[in-house]
C-alpha cells in the first residue's frame, strides 16, 4: 500500500475516533440524566434497559478507538447493572423492586457514572496501533515470481539461477545479506539464501514485516541446523545437491500460501456505523477484501453476491442476534462451511458456548485491538481457505479437480456465448510419461507432473483456469484470447517443458508435452468443445508429439515458435 494511501486511512480512522468521542458524549450525557432520575426516586424498566444497553455498547467499543479506561469502567458498571435486566427483553416496570435498583444505582455508582467523562479524555494511542503497518507480508503475485538468492558463491547461484529460470522464476544473484536487502524487497516473492550466513550474521527473518518466504539452502542437513534455522524465522530448508524442480515446487506452494492473505474475502456484519467502518478500515489496510453490513437483513443477499472466506458478526444487532442470524444461514446448504466469528463483549462463558452451539465458529472479544483483529481474521481466512482448497483442488498440483475445472469450461462457454468472445480451451497431456515411471520410479513421476503445474501457473495469465483433468492429463481455459494467441503461449509452454532437466536418481532427462485446442465458441456445447480439442491432441499425438494442433487445423506445428 501506497503512503499516501496509508495516510488517507489513518485520516479516515482519525475521524471516525472523532465521530465515536461525539457520540460517546452524547451518551455519557444521557447516562447521567438517567442516573439523576433514579437518585430522584423515579424508576422506569426502560430507562433501567437503555443504561444497560450504553453501557454495554461502551465497554464494547471505546477500547477499539482507544479508550481503553472508559471501555474497562463502561463493562465494570454494566455487570452491576445487569442483575437488573433479568431476560433478555430488559424488565417489566412490574417486576422491577425499586429497594434492588437503589442498591445497585447508589452514590458510589452515580459518581462513577458522572467521572464516566473524565475518561474520555484520556485517550491511550497504545490500543490502536500497527493500524498504518500491516503485519502481513507482502509478495509479488505467483505469476511474476523474482527471486533473490544469496550466496558468496556465486557459481553455484549462478547455477541455481538458470535452473529455476526454467520454472518461470526471475532470479537475481547477490553475494551478501546485506547486498540484498539495499536493492529492497518490493516485488520479491522468495529469498534463497545458503544456511551459513543465517547462521554466521544472526540474521533473524521473524521481525522483518513485509518478508516473503525465506529458503535456505545448505551443504549439511541435520536436525540441529534445521532447528537453528526455524528459530531465526527460515521458512524452508533445501539440502545440496539441490534438485530443482523440487525446490521450484516447494518455492511455488510457499509463495502461493504467502499471497494468500492479500484475497481474504471477508463480510463484516455490524449494526454500529462507527464499529464497522473502523473494522473495515483495518482488514482493507492489511491488504483483505471487505464488505460491510451494516443491516442483517441484508446478510444473504451480499452473502451469495461476495462470496467472503469468512463471516464476522457482531453478536446483538437491535432485534437481530447473530448467534440465530448465524443458525439460519446454516439453513442453506451452501453456507454450511462458512465459518462464523462472533465479535462480542459478552464475557459470559456459557453464552459463549451457545452461540457456537447455533453455528459460529469462533469469538473475538471487544474491544478487540487493530493488531489483533487483523492477526485474527487472516489466520481464520488462511484455514478456511486451506480447507476450501482441499474440496475443490488437486492435492498433488494444487490445480482445480476434474469436476470444477469442467465446470469452470462451462460458465466459460456460456460466457463465450452471451457475450460473442473467443475464448480457447485446450486439453494438455505428457509424451511418453509411462516410460518416466517405468524408468525413473511413479515418485519421480509425480515431481514431473508437478513442475509441469507449476509452469503452466507462472506462463498463464491468473484469470486463466487450469485443472488436472486426470493422471497426467490438464485442462486449461484462457478467456478472451484469439487462437492465434493461445497456440503461441501454449507452445511457449512445450518448449519450457522440453528444455526443463529432471533428475532421476543418477540419471538426467527431460519430458515433452503434446496439446490439442479449440475455440470454445465453435461449438454448441463445452463438451463438444472439449472433444474437439481432445481430438486435435490425438492428431498431435499421432504426428509426432511435443508440439500444439488446432482443431479443424491440420497443418501442425513442432518445435519453437518464432
Ligand atoms: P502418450 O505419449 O501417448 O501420452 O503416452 P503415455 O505413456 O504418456 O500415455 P499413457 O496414457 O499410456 O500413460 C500415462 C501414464 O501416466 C500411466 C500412469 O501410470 C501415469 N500416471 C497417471 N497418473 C499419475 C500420477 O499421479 N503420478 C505418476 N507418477 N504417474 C501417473
Ligand atoms: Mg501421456
Ligand atoms: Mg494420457
Amino acid at each position: 500500500m501506497s503512503e499516501e494511501k496509508k495516510s488517507e486511512v489513518a485520516r479516515k480512522l482519525e475521524l471516525l475516533k472523532l465521530r465515536f468521542k461525539d457520540k460517546a458524549t452524547t451518551d455519557i450525557g444521557l447516562l447521567q440524566s438517567a442516573v439523576g432520575r433514579f437518585r430522584a426516586g423515579e424508576v422506569c424498566a426502560s430507562d433501567i434497559a437503555s443504561v444497560y444497553h450504553s453501557l454495554h455498547r461502551l465497554a464494547g467499543s471505546a477500547g477499539t478507538f482507544g479508550y481503553t479506561a472508559l471501555g474497562e469502567e463502561a463493562r465494570s458498571l454494566e455487570m452491576m447493572v445487569k442483575p437488573l435486566i433479568g431476560s433478555d427483553d430488559g424488565p417489566s416496570d412490574s417486576a422491577l423492586a425499586p429497594e434492588q435498583v437503589r442498591d445497585v444505582i447508589n452514590p458510589a455508582f452515580a459518581s462513577r457514572i458522572a467521572n464516566l467523562d473524565s475518561l474520555l479524555s484520556l485517550e491511550q494511542d497504545s490500543v490502536r496501533p500497527q493500524s498504518a503497518a500491516s503485519p502481513l507480508r507482502v509478495g509479488g503475485s505467483p505469476d511474476e515470481s523474482v527471486v533473490l538468492i544469496v550466496d558468496p558463491d556465486q557459481d553455484l547461484a549462478r547455477d541455481l539461477m538458470c535452473g529455476l529460470e526454467f520454472h518461470g522464476f526471475l532470479a537475481n544473484v547477490f553475494p551478501s545479506m546485506d547486498s540484498a536487502l539495499a536493492n529492497g524487497l518490493a516485488g520479491v516473492s522468495a529469498l534463497i539464501v545458503r544456511d551459513e550466513l543465517v547462521i554466521r550474521e544472526r540474521a533473524t527473518f521473524n521481525a522483518m514485516a513485509d518478508m516473503p518466504p525465506v529458503i535456505c539452502v545448505g551443504a549439511e542437513d541435520s536436525f540441529l541446523g534445521r532447528y537453528a534455522l526455524a528459530e531465526r524465522g527460515i521458512d524452508g530448508f533445501v539440502c545440496e545437491p539441490v534438485d530443482i524442480p523440487v525446490l521450484a515446487d516447494y518455492m511455488a506452494r510457499l509463495i502461493s500460501d504467502h499471497n494468500e492473505g492479500h484475497s481474504s474475502r471477508v463480510m463484516i456484519v455490524d449494526d454500529d456505523p462507527e464499529l464497522l467502518e473502523h473494522y473495515g478500515l483495518v482488514l482493507e489496510n492489511g491488504g483483505m477484501d471487505v464488505r460491510r453490513v451494516n443491516d442483517p437483513a441484508q446478510i444473504l443477499t451480499v452473502l451469495s453476491e461476495f462470496r467472503p472466506d469468512i463471516v464476522l458478526m457482531d453478536v446483538q444487532m437491535g432485534q437481530f442476534s447473530g448467534p440465530s442470524l448465524a443458525r439460519m444461514l446454516r439453513f442453506d446448504p451452501e453456507w454450511l462451511g462458512l465459518p462464523i466469528i462472533f465479535l462480542s463483549s459478552e464475557e459470559d462463558r456459557e453464552f459463549q458456548v451457545e452461540a457456537l452451539s447455533q453455528g459460529g465458529d469462533d469469538f473475538l472479544a471487544k474491544p478487540v485491538s487493530d493488531a489483533f483483529l487483523l492477526r485474527a481474521v487472516s489466520v481464520h481466512c488462511y484455514r478456511a481457505r486451506q480447507l476450501d482448497k482441499l474440496a475443490s483442488r488437486d492435492s498433488l498440483t494444487g490445480l482445480l479437480k476434474h469436476s470444477l475445472a469442467k465446470s469452470e469450461i462451462q460458465k466459460e462457454h456460456a460466457r463465450c456465448m452471451r457475450l460473442n468472445q473467443t475464448s480457447v480451451v485446450a486439453m494438455l497431456d505428457l509424451d511418453h510419461f509411462k516410460q518416466v515411471n517405468d524408468r525413473y520410479g511413479h515418485r519421480t513421476g509425480d515431481i514431473v507432473i508437478k513442475g509441469l503445474a507449476n509452469l503452466l501457473r507462472h506462463r498463464l495469465r491468473t484469470s486463466d483456469v487450469i485443472g488436472r483433468y486426470g493422471g497426467e492429463e490438464f485442462v486449461v481455459v484462457l478467456p478472451d484470447c484469439p487462437v492465434e494467441d493461445a497456440h503461441r503461449v501454449l507452445q511457449s509452454v512445450c518448449d519450457h517443458m522440453a528444455g526443463i532437466v529432471f533428475s532421476g536418481g543418477d540419471r538426467e532427462f527431460s519430458v515433452t508435452l503434446s496439446v490439442g485446442l479449440a475455440s470454445l465458441g465453435d461449438y454448441p456445447t463445452s463438451d463438444d468443445a472439449l472433444e474437439a480439442a481432445d481430438q486435435a491432441l490425438y492428431r498431435r499425438k499421432q504426428g509426432g508429439r511435443n508440439g500444439v494442433t488446432v482443431s479443424g487445423d491440420e497443418s501442425t506445428s513442432v518445435g519453437t515458435v518464432s
